[in-house]
């Protein structure tokens, strides 16, 4: 019945996706948050696991919590098959984790939050996650947020000399506040972040404790950074950003709150699980688990340190002067530039960054004082340190070209981007 594809049916949507295809392929993605996942991967996102209903869960929760896992917990019919890659998601993210327990069906991160928050939470309770200006997440708690209007909000930062997490001030304001649930993780701190006392500060207040690793899940699974698994009530991540996997979200946490969180997602939050997500997510997962997956995690890390090293050779001052992780966050203010006319100048050139606030910017997030750099998309073409060296050049180069207003400066160095990146096909 359907026989014809994308390029006769819709050819404008088929020409734009040719194109982002042409732009992914020929540009230098440096977006801390974005990677480029196998192509098994898009083929599971891509299946008729698309057009499947199967509100619940495959195994059915007694009353007294215990779980039958060869009875369905679906309210629709037909889904033996779904059902099978649900439990293979599952299992595969408890093993690569470590975890008790899993919800592999939050449709994305910010949700994954918020289904963490109604299951533990009352409304108007008080949270305390890290200021978004300061590297923490719209869903720690900002007050444009559906956190930030539910709940009572009390946001730590990073110490202002240093850029650093400051322990001795979180536990501090942890004990004078005494929220009922404590969120750690970031989208803009380049540090490792210290999850098992996150939890100690969360238990000593009788607080929930939780670790959103939306950002570094994949460096947790390659042993490059702090598991919080072990330590916290419940862990949330993104699959899409290091962990290399389809658009989506998964909750993590200890057996005693595991009915609470399936009851928040799902009927709490969520109707219809997005099961081609979660097909692409089991696959993922699977890649994760194998070896190379490890030595992909560290290369990211290396590769970082490598980016960060030049850039700061180059001139570049960064926030905290390095990185031990992923991501890197430049201070712009030595250069005479703002982030947003950073972030347009390397656009133009083929490589793509976001603009982002520094600590104690003075700037907007519209217009702040910085750009957000990260290696995990470079990693996955197969690039290394020598690259990165050619890319802290061609940054610094731009850079230059966009103060002087050098268009055609900016244009030589994108047709360097291009031959650089024409080395490293990505899906070719
Ligand atoms: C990316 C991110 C999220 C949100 O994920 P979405 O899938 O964009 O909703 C949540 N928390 C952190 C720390 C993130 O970096």
């Amino acid at each position: 019945m359907f026989i014809d594809g994308l390029d006769i049916v819709d050819k404008d949507v088929h020409d734009a996706i040719a194109s982002e295809a042409r732009r992914t392929d020929e540009g230098l993605e440096l977006i801390p948050s974005e990677n480029f996942p196998s192509k098994a991967v898009l083929e599971a996102l891509g299946s008729v696991m698309n057009n499947k209903y199967a509100e619940g869960y495959p195994f059915f929760r007694k009353k007294d919590g215990t779980v039958l896992w060869n009875r369905t917990g679906r309210y629709y019919g037909g889904n033996r098959y779904i059902d099978i890659v649900e439990k293979i998601a599952i299992e595969r993210a408890k093993k690569l984790f470590g975890a008790d327990h899993v919800n592999v069906q939050p449709y994305s991160g910010s949700p994954a939050n918020i289904e963490v928050y109604f299951a533990l939470l009352e409304f108007g309770d008080k949270i305390m996650g890290m200021d978004l200006a300061q590297g923490g997440h719209l869903t720690h708690g900002h007050g444009v947020n559906f956190s930030g209007k539910a709940y009572n909000v009390v946001h730590y930062g990073v110490d202002k000399e240093t850029n650093l997490l400051d322990y001795d001030e979180i536990r501090k304001l942890a004990e004078r506040e005494k929220p009922k649930l404590i969120i750690s993780g970031a989208t803009a701190y380049p540090r490792k972040i210290d999850f098992k006392e996150f939890d100690d500060i969360a238990k000593d207040v009788g607080a929930y404790s939780m670790a959103d690793i939306a950002h570094i899940a994949g460096l947790v699974v390659g042993g490059v950074h702090m598991s919080p698994v072990p330590y916290m009530d419940v862990v949330t991540t993104t699959t899409h950003k290091t962990l290399r996997g389809p658009r989506g979200a998964m909750i993590m946490c200890k057996e005693g709150l595991a009915a609470k969180i399936d009851k928040a997602v799902f009927p709490g939050m969520q109707g219809g699980p997005h099961e081609h997500a979660i097909a692409a997510k089991a696959v993922a997962f699977k890649e994760a688990l194998e070896p190379g997956f490890k030595d992909y995690a560290r290369q990211i890390v290396k590769n970082a340190q490598a980016l960060a090293d030049a850039l700061m050779e180059n001139g570049f001052k960064l926030v905290t002067d390095g990185t031990d992780n992923h991501l890197i966050l430049v201070d712009l203010r030595n250069k005479g530039i703002t982030g947003k006319d950073a972030e347009a100048a390397l656009d133009a050139s083929g490589i793509t960054v976001n603009k982002n606030t520094i600590p104690y910017d003075t700037g907007t997030p519209w217009n702040p004082s910085g750009i957000r750099l990260g290696t995990p998309a470079v990693t996955t073409r197969g690039m290394n340190e020598s690259e990165m060296k050619e890319i802290a050049s061609f940054i610094s180069r731009a850079i230059d070209a966009a103060v002087a207003k050098d268009e055609a400066a900016l244009e030589k160095i994108r047709l360097g981007v291009k031959e650089l990146a024409s080395n490293f096909p990505i899906y070719g």
